[in-house]
This record gives C-alpha cells, structure tokens and sequence, in this order.
C-alpha cells in the first residue's frame, strides 16, 4: 500500500519572504491535495500545516507548506496515467538540494557533536563514537585528553589506564587498541601530527573513510560526505541512492552536490537522523521535508503524535538537539567555523 501524502510540517516560526509565493500557488492547490490523500494517491505534495517543531527549531524561517517540486510535478503527471514516472537525475539534483536547503534552515547550528580542540582530540572522539553516543563520548575525553594530551603520550601509556578511563564508551578494550594504535602511527609516521590528507588519513589503523572525512571537514576544512548510519538511512529513505557500501553511498551522493556543501550536508542530514527521522519511528507528522520525501508515512503521521517523537535536547536521547545550542546563540547565531577553515572577512 503506497503512503499517504503528507500534510506539510515545518519547524520554522516564520515564513520568509521568498518563500511567499510557493507557499500562497500550494495552498490554493490544497483542495486537490486533500483529495488525493483521501485517495490514498503515492506522490502528492502535503498541504501546509504548522507544528510544534516548528516552533522550537526556531531557525527556519519557511513553512511546511507544500511546494512545487520536481517530485511533485512528477507526482502529477503520475496522477493523470496512474503510473509512477520514475525521477530524471535533474529532477533527483533539484530535488536533493532542496531537502539540502530547507535542512539547512532547519539545522542552521549543525555542527559535529563531538568536543574536540585540535585535529587529535577529534580523531581520537570520532574512532571512540563508534557503537556509543556522543554524548557518552563527551563525558568521557576530556579526562583522556587531559591525561594523554599528545599522540606521544597516548602511545606510551599504560593500556589498562587507558582502558579504566574510555570504559563508559563501551568496547573499551578494542578502542585502547584502536586509539593506542592510532597515537602510535601518528607518532612514528607523521611526526606526532594529524595528516591533512585523506590518503594519509586512511592508512592509520582504526581509521576509515568516514573518520577521515570528519576529521578532514572538521579539523581541516576540507569537504567531506560522512555517510554515518543516520546518513546512510536517510538517504536511501529519500531516494537519493539505493546503494548500502558506505563508499558507494558518498560517490553516489557526491555527484548530487557541490563540493564545497558536502561537509555541512553530513551535519544536516545526521542532525535530521538523530532528531526528527528516527530509524524505526520517524516523525513524519513533524518533518519540514515532508513535502519532498518519498519516504512519507513510514513513520507517524499525526502531527500531535509525531511531535512527541521528536528528539529533544532533554527528554529525547541524550545529547542530541532540536532547539539551538546555547553555544550558538551566544554567538548571534553563527555557527563556529571548522577547525584550521578559511574564513573570510569584511
Ligand atoms: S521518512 Fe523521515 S524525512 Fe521522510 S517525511 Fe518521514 S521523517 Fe521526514
């Protein structure tokens, strides 16, 4: 049974003024939008209605209402035949980018959720996030960090401290060897730095591409597509890409976008995993993308109910945000740039 359209949900308090008339042309389409949903009819566009999350995103500034999309156009003439007409590449690029921009709108403080102060701190986080939260990761490297402050010290460490210190982020003992290892290469191959390079990067032990592209958009400013398991499940919903290869995913997804996105659409998209499109119950009801996401309906659809499924800051999985950080509203609402990126000024 294909999904019910959405009612378009957006996080965003206010509408922005170039948002006006795709909002105004949809709403006047709204009558047929209903009727196609009580049709059951696959590839409608929502109608606009707002939620609570778009009061508490506080950072977008458009409203859920349904938009003309490629999709949607497709959507409509696969209404007239009454088949599906399967999405040209254009109409996926278009399409993709739009999730892209309103995402951006919605997360407009995505930034890595892991603590970290230099290029070290960070790759040493990003191999310890593995199967744990970053929260349990940010309570627990800060007494690492000060301990082992350099690949030097952390190389010549005794394992069981090690172990004794990262023990809540569970799997303890492979990750004192994988981080062991890792400050070990670093010290005898790299002098003690982080190299800058992916090709580098990806010969250290316990580093694949995804820690290397965290660490390279992050630590360097270097773009880079992290296809975590948010990403990856994300993308696929979206049907950006049917590919499951992590590797063939970030190809696959690169070619949709410009390079110089790809670092802050990792965040968007992950942030939009963790927050509001769960893995097993995704608030459908509440998503501001609703509109241009064939994967509409897999999870809850009310928005009242889905507004409860969001993931808060507290109350939801720890660690994890829905409202800005303080952080960043401290700094007028810019978020802090990466680490060793170009920034420009005047
Ligand atoms: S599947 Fe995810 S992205 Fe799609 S409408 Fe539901 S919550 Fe939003």
């Amino acid at each position: 049974m294909p999904a019910k359209k959405p009612a378009a949900t957006k996080p965003a308090a206010t509408q922005s003024a170039t948002s006006r008339p795709a909002v105004k042309k949809s709403a006047a389409k709204k009558p047929a939008v209903k009727k196609a949903v009580a049709k059951k009819t696959p590839a409608t566009q929502p109608a606009a209605k707002k939620t609570g999350a778009a009061k508490e995103s506080g950072a977008a500034k458009k409203t859920g209402a349904a938009k003309k999309t490629g999709s949607a156009k497709e959507s409509g003439s696969a209404k007239k035949t009454g088949a599906a007409k399967p999405e040209t590449h254009a109409a996926l690029v278009r399409r993709a980018r739009k999730i892209n921009r309103e995402l951006a709108e919605t997360y407009p403080y995505a930034h890595p959720e892991l603590d970290f102060e230099n290029p070290f701190q960070l790759i040493l986080a990003t191999v310890m996030s593995a199967q744990t939260t970053d929260l349990r990761v940010n309570q627990t490297t800060p007494a690492l960090f000060a301990k082992y402050p350099t690949p030097e010290d952390l190389a010549a460490a005794n394992p069981e401290e090690v172990e004794e210190l990262i023990r809540p982020t569970g799997f303890f003992r492979a990750k004192t060897r994988s981080i062991m290892g890792l400050a070990k290469a670093l010290t005898e191959d790299f002098g003690g730095e982080v190299p800058g390079q992916l090709e580098d990067l990806v010969k250290l032990p316990g580093v694949g591409r995804k820690t290397a592209f965290v660490v390279l958009g992050n630590a360097f400013g270097r773009p880079g597509i992290t296809v975590d398991t948010h990403f990856g499940r994300l993308v696929r919903r979206w049907k950006w890409t049917e590919e499951t290869d992590p590797d063939k995913v970030e190809k696959a997804i690169g070619e949709l976008f410009p390079k110089s996105e790809w670092t802050m659409l990792s965040h968007h998209v992950i942030f939009h995993g963790r927050r509001i499109c769960h893995s097993r119950k995704p608030a459908c009801g509440a998503c501001p993308i609703a509109p241009l996401c064939p994967a509409y309906g897999e999870g809850e659809t009310d928005p009242e109910k889905a507004k409860k499924l969001l993931k808060y800051e507290k109350g939801g999985f720890p660690g994890q945000r829905l409202k800005p950080p303080q952080s960043y509203l401290d700094a007028g609402g810019i978020p802090a740039p990466p680490l060793g990126a170009t920034t420009t000024t005047g």
